[in-house]
């Protein structure tokens, strides 16, 4: 599959470097950014033409419905969106909100090793290794892939250059970085050990509130997020991988609740960030002082009511804001016979 990459040639007028006028949602001031549209997608590798739908930031593909941000940006500018300010070393939120995501992810680490065969799990886009230490703390062995942190649980690797044999190889919102999922989705499922899991956690781009808060809506985290999907692509892919779909869940994946309520505070004037005001000061992308701040923290108990009514139609109705897959490699009947190439990252001894 190749690369969804635009080219670099620039039309005339265009700047490489252009400043976007200020715009405090990412989405919105990366879309202003002066440079030829993609012109693949990045899922399914289909050429755009007429018949995709060109929206704010992203192209939506006809023949698989999955969106590619729009235009593709380069390694600078997504070094620049993930500078430190992205994930400092004293953490990400204030207050409880570091809290709750250690919560969340030991939870998560705690069932699925419960119904994991024995083997080691792979956490690709492990970010700070919540999730790998989780599993590690339960007994199992756990490698995380993450470029933007280190640990001793985390290697600095793509997928594609992990070989071995994994009983869980997990996307916890990473897919939706990288700049060939697809691949790196082929790739996981064949690391996959007879009965392993492949576990898959993305933003759903055709949920309810994705349609509610358009080009704002706090999932499509321009130009971070390169691919925005829709479920029954990923389901599809899954499937033709040679997987099968055990559990699909529109709450399990996370940031439901939030999407509305962020959502909400953002249709008001001025339009808010309580993703930026709920950060840690150096964690913030824009400046925000205590009274901006009040603002946003107080809409945002308003709001949480009608974000819980919102969340709870949209996850009833399986258009939820995330979705979250989990899908089992069969015991194959001619056994598992792969050769492993040489590679950086495989897990230990105690594989398969
Ligand atoms: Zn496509």
């Amino acid at each position: 599959m190749s690369n969804a990459q635009s080219p670099t040639i620039r039309s005339e007028g265009s700047r490489s470097k252009s400043v976007p006028p200020r715009e405090s949602n990412n989405t919105l001031a990366y879309s202003r950014t002066q440079a030829p549209p993609t012109v693949r997608c990045a899922w399914c590798d289909h050429q755009f033409d007429r018949t995709d739908s060109y929206l704010t930031g992203r192209v939506r593909c006809a023949h698989c419905g999955v969106a590619t941000t729009s235009p593709w940006p380069s390694d600078e500018q997504l070094s620049a969106a993930y500078a430190d300010w992205y994930r400092p070393q004293s953490g990400r939120f204030s207050g409880l909100g570091d809290k709750v995501l250690r919560r969340t992810r030991s939870a998560l680490a705690h069932r699925l090793h419960r119904v994991l065969p024995p083997g080691p799990v792979l956490d690709v886009g492990a970010g700070d290794g919540t999730l790998v230490e989780a599993f590690v703390r339960r007994g199992r062995e756990a490698v995380g892939l993450e470029p933007y942190a280190s640990g001793p649980h985390i290697r600095n690797a793509e997928v594609e250059e992990v070989d071995g044999t994994w009983s869980a190889v997990i996307f916890w919102h990473s897919l939706e970085h990288l700049r060939q999922p697809a691949r790196a989705l082929s790739h996981a499922a064949a690391l996959l050990s007879p009965g392993g899991t492949l576990v898959v956690a993305v933003p759903n781009a055709t949920s309810l509130q994705a349609r509610a808060f358009g080009d704002r809506w706090l999932a499509l985290d321009l130009p971070r997020h390169l691919v925005h999907f829709d479920p029954p692509a990923l389901l599809s892919k899954i499937e033709a991988l040679g997987l099968r779909v055990e559990r699909v869940s529109y709450l399990r994946g996370g940031q439901v609740v939030f999407g509305w309520v962020h959502g909400l505070v953002g249709k008001l004037p001025g339009h808010p960030d309580l993703y930026d005001a709920i950060r840690r000061s150096e964690a913030r992308q824009a400046t925000y002082g205590p009274v901006l701040r009040l603002y946003a923290l107080s809409a945002a108990v308003v709001a949480l009511p009608f974000a819980l009514a919102a969340s709870a139609v949209e996850v009833a109705s399986r258009a939820g804001g995330t979705i979250y897959v989990e899908a089992r490699r069969e015991p194959g009947p001619a056994g598992d016979s792969r050769e492993v190439a040489g590679g950086q990252v495989s897990p230990g001894n105690d594989a398969g």
